[in-house]
């Protein structure tokens, strides 16, 4: 009967969570004790304007130094800092470390010293820890105004939109500039531009991926086009390929990022390369 299907369709369901739940709960405890005992880094990877060709930016992104498995990368560990428990002290130590860094860029660099963009989780927002949390980064770092943004993706804006753009709106009061990430791939794209104008938009790579065929074609040109008119800057990520950047300059696309410039890399890679 249909009954015992859903039933057992249930139990199926109940023992993969739980499968899930046992495996994670290791990681997780691993994962707390890798950020005490100081196993995170943040990798930079430049972003590029396509006009001049000039290193503007550049994006932390989270790496797992592990003791036994090497250099892990987000998608190995990030699931299972999901929940307020992890994700905020990493994130804050995420937040922390990029805004340290950034300093010691502009104290190097002066103006030439690059944006630095910062991702978080949606967990990240509300009770006004976020918010807090830039206002004494920003003020004890004595940062420039606009040098130090966030980049929230689709996926995240969609599981708490209005924790989201409560925390956004007092950002944009602090100068931090905003990126919606990934973007094309959530479920409702064009709500979340509707609802709270961000300062960039960023391409997802998927699209970059898929050129030169018509209907990513089509795609990225319009959002270029929609970013445009809303004046936010567009950016493509995981640009591989001279042809892929060709086509994007065509289009118009403002700024890339991707293995064809610049991979990921310490601090001490980047600040070379920015000391040129
Ligand atoms: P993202 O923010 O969209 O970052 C871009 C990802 O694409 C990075 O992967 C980067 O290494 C990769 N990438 C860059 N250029 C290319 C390319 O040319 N080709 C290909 N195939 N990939 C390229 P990564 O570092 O593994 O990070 C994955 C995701 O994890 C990030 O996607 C971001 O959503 C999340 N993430 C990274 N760091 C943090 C963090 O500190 N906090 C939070 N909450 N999420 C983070
Ligand atoms: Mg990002
Ligand atoms: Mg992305
Ligand atoms: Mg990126």
């Amino acid at each position: 009967s249909t009954a015992a299907v859903e039933s057992t369709a249930r139990v199926a369901d109940l023992a993969m969570r739980r499968a899930t739940l046992l495996h994670r709960a290791p990681l997780a405890i691993e994962l707390g004790e890798a950020l005490e005992q100081g196993q995170l880094r943040l990798h930079y990877q430049p972003v590029y304007s396509m006009e001049t060709g000039a290193l503007v930016a550049v994006e932390a992104l989270l790496r797992w130094q592990h003791p036994t498995r090497g250099m892990l990368p987000p998608a190995e560990f990030l699931d299972v800092a999901e929940g307020p428990q992890l994700i905020t002290p990493i994130g804050d130590w995420v937040l922390e470390t990029a805004a340290d860094q950034s300093a010691r860029w502009q104290r190097d660099l002066g103006e030439r010293a690059p944006r630095m963009w910062v991702n978080v989780s949606c967990e990240q927002f509300g009770r006004h820890h976020l918010v807090g949390l830039f206002k004494q980064l920003l003020e004890e770092h004595q940062l420039r105004p606009g040098s130090l943004g966030i980049e929230v993706t689709e996926r995240q804006l969609a599981r708490r939109m209005d924790d989201v753009e409560s925390d956004l709106n007092d950002l944009r009061d602090l100068q931090v500039p905003t990126a919606v990430d990934d973007f094309g791939t959530g479920y409702a794209s064009l709500d979340y531009l509707r609802r709270f104008t961000f300062d960039e938009i960023k391409i997802d790579r998927s699209f970059v991926a898929g050129l030169p065929a018509p209907v990513n074609t089509a795609i990225i040109s319009s959002i270029i086009a929609l970013g445009t008119s809303l004046g936010m800057s567009v950016v493509a990520e995981g640009v591989e390929t001279p042809h892929q950047y060709d086509l994007l300059k065509a289009l118009g696309c403002g700024f890339s990022q991707g293995y064809l410039f610049h991979r990921p890399a310490p601090a001490d890679a980047l600040s070379a390369l920015l000391r040129g």
